[in-house]
């Protein structure tokens, strides 16, 4: 088949790897200058072994499946960690203690068979109530990424044109007909929609429940770099997170990114287009007085080591979109609707099988249709159905309902 796919992230230049191996002719379509230019090629990105979720059993379950696929097939990619500390903190930055109790956190982190846990103290962290380190990788980013993925494109065969946006996308005599930002019409007998959710989206409807956020990445250099990066995430709720951005060649790694649970996630909507608002409405002035000092106050509070060792050199942006559900169910999940298979973003080894399901829903293999959405029985929407459509209860703290941008204006003068 002569397949398009929309956005050269890690969802579509995967992808179309995966088509061009099986034989498929593919374009690749990306409206930056280049691939790995949005999220993906941006922010530090943890290969998720699972306590990062540990209140979605399916993240996890993916997670621990997805992992050494994506090792076994990208290990030039794969970073290893000197440390990768997941800790349950006391109390959140809004005085909540952990969503999580101390067994469950416990039990979560030890479905890693390499976890040991560790003594906070000894480790110079405090206000924790446990610590667990898990050699948990990250990810390769930035220059490094794109020139591999650009090596493994060309080779395959995939067709690439950079600076050019899908418009619309039509279902017309069994194949789908493509509007570009230049005029052009392209006629392919498949789309793949990987453009994070952000474009050609599909109506409405009672499964996937969408918002968009707008998040930050604080960036920090590291003064004392080892041989490998760290990582430090506390959990579960307003707590701190950094992790490493390794994007070059440099045997010392010294790039992080400092993210918060609340204070880096400014705003949640309901189009991409008011996100992207707010997002460019950010000056340095508003991120570095109100998120910058919040978050290293908070990442302090567990881990005073941090203000002396690592120097603020700036933030980035960019737009989100996750589902809204009560778990904080950050999976891949793929289907079908009017011709487009889309892929909703979730974790970068959740490409994997997400690939899996692109290509049996384009072989029609064990296929079934629910409220609309064509879908592959046994994929990632039908076994987490449960969780995709279980909402948070009122009241209760979700991320995907900060409005943290207004609630820092609010209190900008206080
Ligand atoms: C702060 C932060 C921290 C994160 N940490 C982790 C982590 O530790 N581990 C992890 O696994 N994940 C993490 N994630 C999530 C992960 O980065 C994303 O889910 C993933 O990168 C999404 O990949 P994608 O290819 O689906 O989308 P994207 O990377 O957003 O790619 C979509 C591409 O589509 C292009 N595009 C959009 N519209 C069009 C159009 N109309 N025509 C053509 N091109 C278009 C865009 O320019 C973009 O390049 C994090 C995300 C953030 C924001």
């Amino acid at each position: 088949m002569h397949i398009a796919v929309a956005g050269a992230g890690w969802s579509g230049c995967h992808i179309a790897l995966e088509l061009a191996g099986h034989g498929h002719r593919v374009l690749l379509i990306e409206r930056e200058a280049d691939i790995f230019n949005g999220v993906s090629g941006s922010f530090g990105i943890r290969l998720h072994k699972g306590p990062h979720y540990p209140r979605s059993r399916a993240t996890r379950d993916l997670c621990a499946t997805s992992l050494q696929r994506f090792c076994a097939r990208y290990p030039e990619l794969v970073v290893e960690h000197e440390a990768a500390v997941y800790a349950q903190g006391s109390l959140d930055a809004i005085g909540q203690p952990s969503k999580v109790s101390g067994d469950v956190f416990d039990a979560v982190c030890h479905e890693s068979p390499e976890c040991r846990r560790i003594d906070p103290g000894e480790w110079g962290y405090r206000n924790l109530e446990a610590a667990y380190d898990l050699d948990e990788p990250s990810a390769i980013l930035g220059g490094r990424l794109r020139d591999y993925f650009r090596a493994r494109l060309a080779a395959a065969g995939v067709e690439v044109r950079c600076r050019r946006q899908v418009l619309e996308a039509h279902q017309a005599g069994g194949r789908v007909r493509l509007a570009l930002d230049d005029g052009e019409c392209v006629e392919v007998d498949r789309l793949v929609n990987a453009t994070g959710y952000q474009s050609l989206v599909a109506p409405a409807g009672p499964v996937l429940d969408v918002v968009y956020q707008v998040c930050l990445g604080l960036q920090y250099e590291d003064s004392q770099p080892g041989q490998k990066p760290i990582s430090f995430i506390v959990m579960d709720g307003w707590f701190p997170c950094l992790m490493p951005c390794v994007d070059d060649h440099r045997p010392s790694p010294r790039n992080y990114v400092l993210t918060h649970g609340s204070y880096t996630i400014l705003g949640s909507f309901p189009t991409p287009g008011q996100a992207q608002a707010l997002l460019d409405s950010l000056d340095d002035g508003f991120v570095e007085s109100r998120v910058r000092p919040l978050s290293e106050q908070q990442m302090c509070r567990f881990w005073p080591g941090f203000r002396p060792r690592l120097r603020y050199t700036g933030w980035k942006g960019v737009v989100l979109a996750k589902l809204r559900t009560r778990s904080e169910f950050r999976s891949s999940v793929v289907f079908e609707q009017a011709g487009i298979i889309h892929v909703f973003p979730g974790k970068i080894t959740h490409v994997l099988p997400a690939g899996d399901e692109v290509l049996a829903l384009l072989e029609d293999r064990d296929c079934i249709v629910k409220d609309g959405l064509r879908h592959v029985r046994g994929g990632v929407l039908d076994r987490a159905r449960g969780e995709i459509v279980e909402k948070p209860q009122a009241g209760e703290a979700n991320t995907a309902d900060l409005q943290t941008h207004e609630m820092l204006r609010s209190t900008e003068h206080v």
